[in-house]
């Protein structure tokens, strides 16, 4: 973020507490004042690393700030992001959403960088450290020209913000502004809380320069990748499938409108005969929206969540019954004696939907159809949502071609699954709430952990 006057620190804070359902195991911000830079970082969740103390001591008007959802490395507080480097004996900070593949000659090239860190992002920070370029802006260029893999960059070097995309634009990367700051975000919900707007999205392979005193940001393209790069978009399905808040604009759609769409989608091809339509809080009661609307069958809260209990993707395993227990509740009179059709947005391990049958089952439910409005989750992702850790997990790895074993394993009277084809084709049919936005295309979505078919090389 760059504020046009004033400090930013608090406003950074503000915009990533929008974010923290993306991730959780660490949270950082790095400002500049004009003289000096000032980082602090921690583990956890955002209001457990931050003070008023502590944000008042990150003075200056430029800054980025991370939250972490660890996918390369170790879990640790070396890893949180911003990771520093220093370009011509000037400090700079980064900080990223992604993961880079194909890191075997970064690793030998850079064994003596920063051992503390285990995260591939700090092979950007050393390739812009070893950098012989005069100009920074030179420096990102040629590091861009060797990084395999997603990437979505902010980069702090002196009074100058930058956003930078990959050239398959697989992570979102977004553009807004306040009447006091332009800003960079992963999603147009840190904006909104600060009273900013969506200008536009950085564009694939685009680097975005945020500069002091500057009334307009300026850009420059990303033109030499390394060949392996799909010169192709490549969005991530699963962040429209999960990942992003409802209330975002991602791709020139409203997330929940999208989703909506996908339980439309999801009555065409699994159109049941039920009494009522639940949703699993939170990120299934869009989909449930859109299959009682077109179904005209009567959507019900059967589910009271708490919000206390935080996202169960992205808990360690061993926290993950606890929390399970204390997340969701049912409403007994709402599903007594009914048949029910219950829509989660997917289906990772399996656990949440066998608990979510047994809740239902206990309630009284009389028959349980069990709908994911997203395909069979068969291989891990390696651009930067970290299903790799649980790949030996995912319920659908070995039966996706079987799903009855699934069905049998949660304990389901019916178990459907919204196609590939139509997942992809609920984000293109949702009317964009962003004018003259491009056409999408049906290959420009990474489906990998769909297909197991990765469009960015792994090694
Ligand atoms: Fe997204 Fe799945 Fe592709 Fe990973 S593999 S980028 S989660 S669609």
């Amino acid at each position: 973020m760059l504020k046009f006057d004033g400090e930013v620190s608090s406003d950074i804070f503000v915009g990533l507490t929008q974010l923290q359902h993306r991730a959780h195991d660490s949270a950082g911000i790095a400002t500049f004042d004009g003289l000096s830079y000032h980082l602090h970082k921690g583990m956890g969740e955002l209001p457990g690393v931050f003070t008023e103390d502590i944000l008042r001591s990150l003075k200056g008007s430029s800054g980025i700030g991370h939250v972490r959802w660890t996918t390369a490395g170790d879990i640790n507080v070396a890893n949180a992001h911003p990771i520093s480097g220093i370009f011509r004996g000037e400090p700079f900070y980064l900080a990223h959403n992604g993961e880079l593949t194909s890191r075997e000659n970064l690793e030998l090239s850079f064994s003596d960088y920063a051992p503390e860190i285990s995260t591939d992002t700090k092979f950007v920070a050393a390739l812009i450290s070893n950098s012989r370029a005069f100009t920074f802006d030179e420096a990102l260029r040629e590091a861009c020209t060797v990084l395999c893999g997603t990437y979505s960059l902010l980069v702090l070097y002196k009074d100058t913000v930058y956003g930078i995309r990959d050239i398959t634009g697989n992570r979102p990367l977004v553009f807004g502004k306040t009447d006091h700051a332009f800003i960079l975000s992963s999603e147009t919900v840190a904006f909104d809380v600060l009273g900013g707007r969506l200008i536009r999205e950085i564009k694939a392979g685009e680097v975005l320069r945020l500069e002091k005193g500057s009334k307009e940001p300026s850009s420059f393209m990303l033109l030499q990748t390394p060949v392996s790069m799909p010169r192709k978009l490549q969005f991530c399905l699963f962040e429209m499938i999960y990942l992003l808040h409802p209330a975002s604009i991602f791709l020139g759609r409203t997330v929940e409108r999208v989703r909506e769409r996908m339980g439309e989608n999801l009555f065409y091809e699994h159109p049941l005969d039920a009494d009522i339509v639940i949703g699993v809080p939170d990120s299934g009661r869009a989909a449930a929206k859109g299959y009682a609307r077109i179904s005209d069958i009567p959507e019900e809260e059967g589910f009271i969540r708490s919000h206390y209990a935080g996202r169960m993707f992205i808990e360690p395993v061993a926290k993950r019954p606890y929390k399970l227990l204390i997340k969701l509740r049912t409403i007994r009179e709402v599903i007594y004696g009914k048949r029910v059709v219950v829509i989660d947005d997917s289906i990772v391990e399996g656990r949440t939907a066998k608990k979510v049958v047994g809740m239902l089952r206990d309630a009284g439910a009389k028959s349980i159809f069990f709908l994911s409005s997203s395909p069979p989750i068969t291989h891990p992702c390696y651009y930067g949502v970290p299903t790799a850790r649980i790949h030996r997990r995912l319920i659908a790895k070995d039966h996706a071609t079987n799903i009855d074993v699934i069905r049998q394993e949660i304990g389901a009277d019916y178990l459907g699954y919204l196609s590939l084809e139509a997942t992809v084709d609920s984000v293109i049919e949702t009317i964009p709430v962003v004018e003259d936005y491009p056409c999408l295309e049906k290959d420009d979505f990474c489906t990998a952990c769909f297909t197991g078919i990765y469009p960015i090389p792994l090694n």
